[in-house]
């Protein structure tokens, strides 16, 4: 099933940009400012443009295309600052002041029904939800950042994100969400989390109930009956990793285990199908007692829509 990709072009994208960004903050002191604070923005965005691994690699090769595919004209920047210049000008401002970005493109998909290419199970939107990392150290840190303590006393101190996206499996194109990052949050002592970081994200942004079917994917660090909850007090409906959370489970318990959540008996040959799908491995037999079992499956937090019955049940045809 080919669909038309989406046709949104760059130069649409970076002026939706280009609006947010005429009144950033500066509180730059003194004479030297030779480069905006916009311009810096666009500089540090048109690093995605080029797909450098390096900033000084992304720096040549715009000074090398010319014409049309010139980044430079493209994004209107003249003279490229630096990446230690983007970062003193960047740091102090907040990600969130650039957030508005993500609403006006999503208003120019609606209005140009692209949305309607990404609809899938009934109409619905898919919005697939994950954890990634985008920086870590060992040396530098801020206020902000989580840590991990090694056995040999390191600590690495690391930045993540949850990246909420719009995906449809005929569509090769996704949809991006404004992130929700995973970090210390202000006055708190704490470390933050990935579920924390999700129930935030959650809050701020429920469904338009009447508008929209939406489906939240996750994987088993979200199977928390915290998150299922505010999930469906905010209008989504959801489906949640089941297998990986029981990776100690066998065919059987796998099939049981479904037949409780859902309703529908799948045969063992059937469930080992999915499982090799999964690229997941199962125990051959379980010497556990039935009383051990029944207690692994009334604990394992695991919360399913009702689209898992569909899939479930193509896959058994
Ligand atoms: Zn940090």
């Amino acid at each position: 099933m080919n669909q038309k990709a989406v046709t949104i072009s760059t130069s649409q994208l970076i002026e939706f940009l280009d609006q947010e960004l005429k009144n950033l903050p500066d509180n730059r002191k003194g004479e030297n400012k030779k480069y905006t604070v916009k311009n810096a923005v666009l500089a540090a965005f048109s690093v995605f443009f080029t797909q450098s691994p390096s900033f000084l690699q992304h720096q040549r090769l715009m000074k090398q295309k010319k014409g049309k595919d010139n980044g430079q004209s493209l994004f209107g920047l003249s003279e490229i600052p630096c990446d230690n210049q983007i970062r003193k000008l960047l740091d102090p401002i907040p990600a969130k002041l650039v957030f508005e970005v993500f609403r006006t493109t999503h208003q120019w998909i609606e209005n140009n029904q692209v949305i309607e290419q990404f609809k899938c199970l009934n109409n619905q939107l898919l919005i697939a939800l994950d954890g990634t990392e985008y920086y870590h150290s060992k040396k530098l840190n801020c206020p902000h950042c989580n840590y991990r303590k090694h056995r040999n006393g390191s600590v690495t101190y690391y930045h993540q994100v949850v990246t909420p996206v719009i995906v449809a499996p005929q569509s090769k194109q996704v949809i991006n969400f404004p992130p929700e990052f995973i970090k210390k949050q202000d006055g708190k002592t704490k470390q933050d989390c990935e579920n924390a970081a999700v129930k935030r994200w959650l809050l701020k942004n429920p469904v338009e109930r009447e508008k929209k079917q939406i489906t939240l994917l996750g994987d088993n660090l979200y199977s928390r009956q915290s998150i299922c909850e505010l999930a469906l007090e905010q209008g989504y409906n959801f489906v949640i990793e089941i297998i990986e959370s029981n990776n100690d489970a066998t065919l059987e318990e796998l099939c049981d285990l479904l037949q409780e959540k859902t309703g529908v008996r799948v045969s063992r040959a059937t469930m080992g199908r999915i499982t090799i799908k999964l690229n997941y491995s199962v125990k051959k037999n379980s010497a556990r007692s039935r009383k051990k079992k029944r207690s692994r499956m009334d604990n394992a937090k695991i919360h399913l829509g009702k689209r898992i019955r569909e899939l479930i049940e193509k896959s058994n045809q």
